[in-house]
């Protein structure tokens, strides 16, 4: 009796693999907002109402009988209109049997493929700032991650910064274009140089594409996997989520050569089975939509961004404006206010303004730090993000008057 009591005092073991990990910062910020009341700009999902048809679609599906497990690689149906629009708008080939499949969003599909392809111990190239997901899925899959840094303002890829960083156990590179959280779209000849660098050390690339269409001013989104030589070390990842506003059905697809398919398809049917069944048919009638509905939503897009930047320009941020994606990466630093100092210093400033943001004067962020491995180095950014309805963006301009940055913060 008495050892049992002891036995139950003791904590049970937790794995040291992720011992290390934080709560999502995106997330918590986005909790800490909707305590405070505030305007999330937070977490990266539109506020707006997907296409009507694509809703439809799903709906019918469940009606109709859609609700068991799929084949684990996606419906036939799907991954044709997946390969089809990968050769359109990608300019990649793929065998819908054999090279694509369908995924629990991209964050399975990413997780997959580190899984598939490294053993214990390689390394991982990932460009810095990284969206959040990358460091814990190289740390769950117990592989090493290589930071190469992106150096504001411009956020290029360096070609010389990009071969020091490759090594004898470096086994793929993450490649995220149009890429949270800069709105950087990476230009042909950066792409190029990861391409020379996966050429020629026999590395893998795998692309987060998953904001391929949200570029402006008539930027082009160029997929790695459809340069020279590329497609067959390429494994591209998208999804249903931020181009028809569906962030919560958790659909994504990868496309890949066969015999990297086949081994990640093997990863993906033992950790999730298959992508919801009445999702993919839906993504089928979104995979359909006609050209004007990107053309519609990329204005739509845009619109957006011209009601947030020009306001944070305003208040005194600085920043790159983006060419893609709905986020900026603003540097605060002008702003001399005590209302987000932390006399204790126990707080980074990037955290502390943040707090300051969601509290007092009503927009939550995310703190710059959380996107780097050295906290320090995103410690004069916020990421705001402009994936909101014009009147919700209108709301967070006009409590951001309230931020002058001639010191008097709020
Ligand atoms: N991709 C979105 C973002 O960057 C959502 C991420 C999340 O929920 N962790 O904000």
């Amino acid at each position: 009796m008495k050892r049992r009591v002891r036995e139950s005092q003791t904590p049970p073991p937790i794995a040291g693999r992720t011992a290390s990990f934080q709560e999502s910062v995106i997330r918590e910020m986005t909790r800490l907002g909707d305590e405070a009341g505030a305007v999330n700009l937070s977490q990266g999902l539109p506020d707006f109402t997907p296409p009507a048809e694509v809703l439809e679609a799903a709906v019918q599906a469940i009606r109709s009988g859609d609700n068991q497990y799929t084949f684990p690689f996606g419906t036939a149906t799907f991954r044709s209109a997946i390969a089809a629009k990968t050769a359109r708008v990608n300019a990649i080939s793929a065998n819908p049997e054999t090279e694509v499949t369908v995924t629990c969003g991209v964050s399975e599909a990413m997780m997959s493929a580190i899984l598939a392809l490294t053993d214990a111990g390689d390394e991982v190239v990932i460009f810095e700032p990284w969206y959040e997901n990358y460091v814990p899925d190289c740390l769950m899959a117990g592989v090493r991650p290589r930071f190469v840094p992106l150096a504001p303002p411009g956020y290029r890829i360096e070609a010389d910064v990009l071969r020091r960083a490759v090594g004898p156990h470096t086994r793929l590179v993450i490649l995220n274009t149009p890429h949270n959280p800069t709105g950087r779209v990476f230009s042909r000849r950066e792409l190029e140089a990861v391409a020379e660098a996966c050429r020629t050390h026999n590395l893998v690339a795998v692309t987060d594409e998953i904001y391929e269409h949200i570029v402006y001013d008539g930027v082009e989104h160029i997929s790695l996997g459809s340069l020279d030589g590329m497609r067959e070390r390429t494994v591209t990842i998208s999804g249903l989520g931020k181009t028809y506003a569906v962030t919560g059905w958790r659909v994504g697809w990868i496309v890949a050569p066969e015999p990297l398919s086949a081994q990640i398809r093997k990863v993906h049917d033992y950790l999730t089975i298959c992508a919801p069944a009445p999702f993919q048919a839906a993504g089928i009638a979104a995979l359909g939509l006609p050209e004007t509905y990107y053309q519609e939503m990329r204005r739509e897009y845009a619109a957006r961004r011209d009601i947030l930047l020009p306001a944070l320009t305003r208040a005194g941020f600085r920043f790159r404006w983006p060419e893609g994606a709905y986020y900026v990466m603003a540097d605060f630093s002008r702003f001399r206010g005590e209302g987000y100092r932390d006399p204790g210093g126990t707080v980074s400033p990037d955290r502390a303004f943040a707090e300051h943001l969601a509290v007092e004067i009503g927009v939550a962020v995310v703190p710059g730090s959380s996107f780097y491995v050295d906290g320090a180095q995103g410690a004069r950014y916020v990421r705001f993000n402009f994936a909101k309805e014009a009147v919700t963006l209108r709301e967070a301009v006009s409590r951001l008057a309230r931020l002058r940055a001639d010191g008097e913060a709020g």
